[in-house]
Formats: C-alpha cells, sequence, structure tokens
C-alpha cells in the first residue's frame, strides 16, 4: 500500500469515528500532509463539539513557592534553597494575589510551584479551603501532578488521601503539567531527579483524582528530546486512562493541551535537536483532535505559540482557545513574554471565525459572544 493511499484509508477510518491504532497515529505523525491532517482534524472536531462557537476562560497563572529541588533540565522557573531570589508566600500573601485577580474578573485561578519539602499539607489545604471561603466564585485549579506526589511524600500518606483532603478542602479540578512527555525513556533525560517521575506516578495521580471525581486536563510539552514514537506512546496512555475513567462512570479529563518546550535560560536547550515551530504544534493539534477520540475538547494556545498559530489552531482541530492568563511566570523565566486581555481573546476567536463563549474551569458555557 502506498503512504497516501494509507493516509486515506486513515483519514477514513477517523471521520467514521472508529478508533485509531498506535502505527496509524505514527503515519499521521510523520506522513500526513499538513493541510489534510488539519482538514480531517477540524471535521472531527465538528462532529464532536458541532457549535461554531470557541469556548475560552478568564483566569490567571500565579506560584506560591519557587523552591524546587527536582532539577528538571527544561525549567528555568525553580529556585535552590541556597538562592537569593527564592520566595515562598504564604497563605495570606496568595489570598492577596488571587484577590487582585478576581477584581479582574477571573473564574479560574492555577496555581503551582515548585516541589518545595518544607511546606506541610496543611498548607495546600488551608490555602484550598480559604480561596473557597473567601472567592465563593473562583475555582481553584491547584496543584499538577508531581506537586501532589510531593504532599504524599512529605506527608507520608497515600496520592489518594492527599487528594481526598484537597477535596474535603474544596478543590473539585487539577490542571495536567508535570505530564511533559509520557515517556520513562524521556523522563529520565529530562526530570530524573524529580520525586515519583515515572510516567506512571503522573497518570496514577490523575486515575485517583478521577476516582474522587476531580476533573483533571492533560498536557504534552514537546519539542525536546522525544521521538515521533514517545508521542504516540503519551497520546495513548492519557486514552487510555481517559477509558479507564470513563468505564469507572467517571468524566475525567475535560482537555487535552499541547505546548511546545520554551528553551531560554534551561540547561536543556543545547541538547535540543527536535523542530517544534507553528508547523509542528497545528499537526500536534490535529493528531491530538483526531487520536484522542474519548476526549471532548482540544485547546489552543494563544500564549505558547504566538497569537496567530492559536487562532490558525482553531482550524486543526482545537474548540478551546485556553485562557486570558493575566500573570505567567514560568514560561517568562524562560525568555517567552505574551499577553493579552479578555477583549482581545473576544476579538481573535471572532477574526478566527468563531463565536466566544467564556467558559468554566469545567468547560461549562457562562456568557455568549455573539
Ligand atoms: S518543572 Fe516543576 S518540578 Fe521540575 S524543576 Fe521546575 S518547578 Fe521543579
Amino acid at each position: 500500500m502506498t503512504v497516501s493511499t494509507a493516509l486515506n484509508t486513515i483519514y477514513t477510518k477517523a471521520l467514521q469515528g472508529e478508533r485509531l491504532d498506535g502505527g496509524e497515529g505514527l503515519q499521521l505523525l510523520k506522513n500526513a500532509p499538513l493541510l489534510d491532517i488539519g482538514s480531517v482534524a477540524q471535521k472531527v472536531r465538528l462532529l464532536k463539539n458541532p457549535q461554531q462557537s470557541v469556548t475560552f476562560v478568564v483566569d490567571t497563572n500565579l506560584n506560591y513557592t519557587n523552591v524546587c529541588d527536582a532539577y528538571c533540565t527544561f525549567c528555568a522557573f525553580y529556585r535552590t534553597e541556597k538562592d537569593t531570589d527564592k520566595y515562598t508566600y504564604s497563605v495570606d500573601q496568595m489570598l492577596t494575589q488571587i484577590g487582585k485577580a478576581v477584581e479582574q474578573g477571573v473564574t479560574t485561578v492555577l496555581i503551582q510551584g515548585g516541589l518545595n519539602s518544607a511546606l506541610p499539607m496543611e498548607y495546600y489545604e488551608d490555602l484550598v479551603r480559604r480561596t473557597r471561603k473567601t472567592f465563593p466564585g473562583l475555582t481553584p485549579h491547584f496543584f499538577s501532578a508531581p506537586e501532589i506526589n510531593k504532599m504524599a511524600e512529605v506527608t507520608e500518606a497515600s496520592v489518594h488521601e492527599v487528594l481526598f483532603r484537597l477535596k474535603k478542602a474544596g478543590q473539585t479540578t487539577l490542571p495536567g503539567g508535570g505530564a511533559e512527555v509520557l515517556s520513562d525513556r524521556v523522563k529520565h533525560q529530562i526530570s530524573r531527579l524529580s520525586p515519583k517521575g515515572k510516567v506512571n506516578d503522573w497518570l496514577e495521580v490523575h486515575r485517583q483524582a478521577h476516582l474522587l471525581d476531580y476533573r483533571t486536563t492533560a498536557t504534552l510539552m514537546y519539542g525536546h528530546l522525544e521521538t515521533d514514537e514517545d508521542i504516540i506512546e503519551h497520546l495513548e496512555h492519557v486514552r487510555s486512562l481517559q477509558d479507564e475513567a470513563l468505564a469507572a462512570g467517571k468524566e475525567g479529563f475535560t482537555a487535552f493541551i499541547p505546548w511546545s518546550y520554551k528553551r531560554e535560560n534551561t540547561p536543556l536547550a543545547n541538547k535540543v535537536k527536535v523542530e517544534s515551530g507553528p508547523n509542528k504544534y497545528l499537526r500536534m493539534i490535529a493528531l491530538s483532535r483526531i487520536y484522542l477520540d474519548n476526549i471532548q475538547h482540544v485547546q489552543a494556545s494563544w500564549f505558547s505559540e504566538g497569537k496567530k498559530t492559536g487562532q490558525i489552531a482553531l482550524h486543526f482541530g482545537a474548540d478551546d482557545f485556553g485562557g486570558t492568563l493575566f500573570d505567567e511566570n514560568v514560561m517568562q523565566e524562560a525568555g517567552f513574554y505574551n499577553r493579552t486581555t479578555k477583549e482581545e481573546v473576544l476579538r481573535m476567536i471572532r477574526e478566527a471565525g468563531f463565536i466566544p463563549v467564556q467558559r468554566t474551569t469545567e468547560y461549562e458555557h457562562i456568557s455568549y459572544y455573539n
């Protein structure tokens, strides 16, 4: 069979709603012409989310500490205990920052930090509980899987117990950071010192979260040491975990969010040979939409890939435009700076040909902007 015949067979399968296997995913990733995979992905998107609308959330990213003992080679954000510009904010200081964000109209605050062994479990519980109490209209979208694993380590508790305690404090969603590429080969090279830094550690946090009725997101940070096979392995892990959640009667992942590695100020930079420009990003968006047949939403990023690429991604299978991200410091440390306003997000979605719809963290619609 020629490559183009094989690709046509895969396109037909995808459009008929049939699941692709790993070999077919790899074929799309390696050989599909960009506009062809984009066109199939957009048709699949419209079958899954037929409305001509694109959702977005008004949110911000805050950080409670930059102290971390994982030393990931792709990270420009962390500081050690010896660094003079290290910081750890108290819960009161975090509430002040959250309050300022609420004044700007945010409905979601994503909070992440370094893996700081000095912080007890009560700190995290207090942060969630007081956020819920002080800002009842806000969703605390706090702590990625490595932080949950760090809490479990510090508290000498299970992941389930940590998530249970956070849920009791008022948390209902979990961001998907820390996945990077779900391949132990890659993880060993980029985050080998991260406690619980194996693929299964990330999966287990999200598995337990789903079983406790959290909604979570899945992410992918590509464009460094991974191969195409690693990317397919990543998508396969995410799809299988979502199968597990659905089989257990849970809703699991809300969305899949790929982004490219930002290299400035990071030790990994001089080892990277993988391409990660707009072409690759659009291919990743399209492939994710086609391969992840059990995940409802794929998020395009105006932030990490640039505004124009973000808009184009809305024609390559993405149905969500991410958040306004009023404050973001992690990528900024890696020399990457991008800002927007709610008005600009509305304009960018309209310009791309869609109706903007403001959503919650859990993808419930709040306001239509016809
Ligand atoms: S990516 Fe996260 S866990 Fe890794 S060094 Fe940076 S802050 Fe620490």
